[in-house]
């Protein structure tokens, strides 16, 4: 599924630009001929269940992990060349802070590696930290920890951001000012590859989205393509209907489950048609749905949807040979 495509044309250097990346391990091919891109000023997020091969893809991205083929282009060129570097911020989910440093001594420390840098007490208020503090690194909350590691990232002022779970364990408060400070860094032409497990991330945040699943791409678009393509039709009932025959009055072009005892829900394009028929069923069935709302797929619905058709298809992680 490619949606909303449009958005990326030829005609835009790619910032990122990933094609047919493959990336195999002794015994598993965790990554299996991933293509995508990430404009300036966008951000995309990829998207996965665990083990979808988010990480390993990200890995290759950052020049962390040789491919084991495929192409990888950043600014135009190989991502590890020092051309590429100095314009590129990492922040993973692990590592990243020397622990026995202060916050400010060790953003002091990486800015000198840099041929220009932002100012690491400006950078460390952005994110929340006072930069006067004493405490060490490794005497820091998770939730701070993760905001000294994004000032980190953002100390070359990057035209290439990569975020591996950026708002994990950050307080409710502190990830509003994060969301901004990322989105600022997109706003001023950055391109922001970001990997999440948190939707309200990808709300937030993500221009695109590309799904991930056992190591291929199973979507890709905007959000809003991607989550409005397939909508919901839900109502309550009686338990246990025989559902399979609402399947046979609606046709293949749209999926009748039952979640919770006497949840229906209908997904695909929902018509005024597709109502009627399942209001007629209902009738059939002598039950009164209850609840009945249409409504577009969410995210999350989108991600397991994918999932599903996946395991329908019974194709899992490929063996290497
Ligand atoms: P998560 O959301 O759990 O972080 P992910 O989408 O980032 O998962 P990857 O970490 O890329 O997924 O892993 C993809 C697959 O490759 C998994 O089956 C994982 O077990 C396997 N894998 C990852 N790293 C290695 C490695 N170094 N050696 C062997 N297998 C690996």
């Amino acid at each position: 599924m490619q949606i909303g495509s449009g958005l990326y044309s030829a005609a835009v250097a790619a910032t990122l630009e990933v094609s047919q990346l493959c990336v195999r391990y002794t015994d598993i091919t965790a990554v299996s001929g991933v293509s995508f891109r990430v404009n300036p000023g966008e951000i995309v997020a990829l998207l996965g269940a665990n083990g979808a091969g988010k990480t390993s893809t990200l890995e290759s991205c950052i020049g962390l992990r040789r491919p084991t083929s495929g192409h990888i282009t950043a600014f135009g060129s190989d991502p590890t060349s020092i051309s590429a570097r100095v314009r590129t911020g990492v922040m993973l989910q692990t590592g990243g802070l020397y622990p026995s440093a202060r916050p400010l001594a060790w953003l002091e420390y990486l800015a000198r590696l840099y041929p220009t840098s932002a100012t690491p007490r400006d950078l460390l208020e952005a994110v929340g930290i006072d930069p006067t503090r004493r405490t060490t690194n490794r005497r820091l909350s998770g939730g701070e920890q993760q905001r000294v590691k994004l000032a980190a990232a953002l100390l070359p002022r990057p035209d290439l951001l990569y975020l591996d779970e950026p708002t994990a364990g950050v307080d409710l408060v502190a990830r509003r000012s994060l969301v901004d400070l990322v989105r600022a860094q997109a706003q001023r032409g950055a391109a922001i590859l970001l990997t999440t497990h948190l939707l309200t991330d990808v709300d937030d945040l993500a221009d695109r989205v590309v799904v991930l699943d056992s190591g291929r791409v199973r979507a890709q678009g905007t959000l809003d393509a991607l989550t409005g393509a397939t909508q919901a039709l839900r109502f309550t009932a009686t338990p246990g209907l025989a559902i399979a025959s609402l399947q046979a009055d609606l046709g293949s072009g749209l999926r009748v489950s039952e979640g919770g005892a006497g949840n229906y829900l209908i997904e695909g394009h929902v018509t005024p048609d597709v109502l009627a028929t399942a209001t007629a069923w209902c009738a059939r069935m002598g039950v009164m749905p209850q609840g009945l709302t249409s409504s577009r797929h969410s995210l999350e619905e989108l991600l397991s949807t994918t999932a599903a058709e996946h395991s329908s298809d019974n194709d899992s992680p490929e063996e290497s040979t």
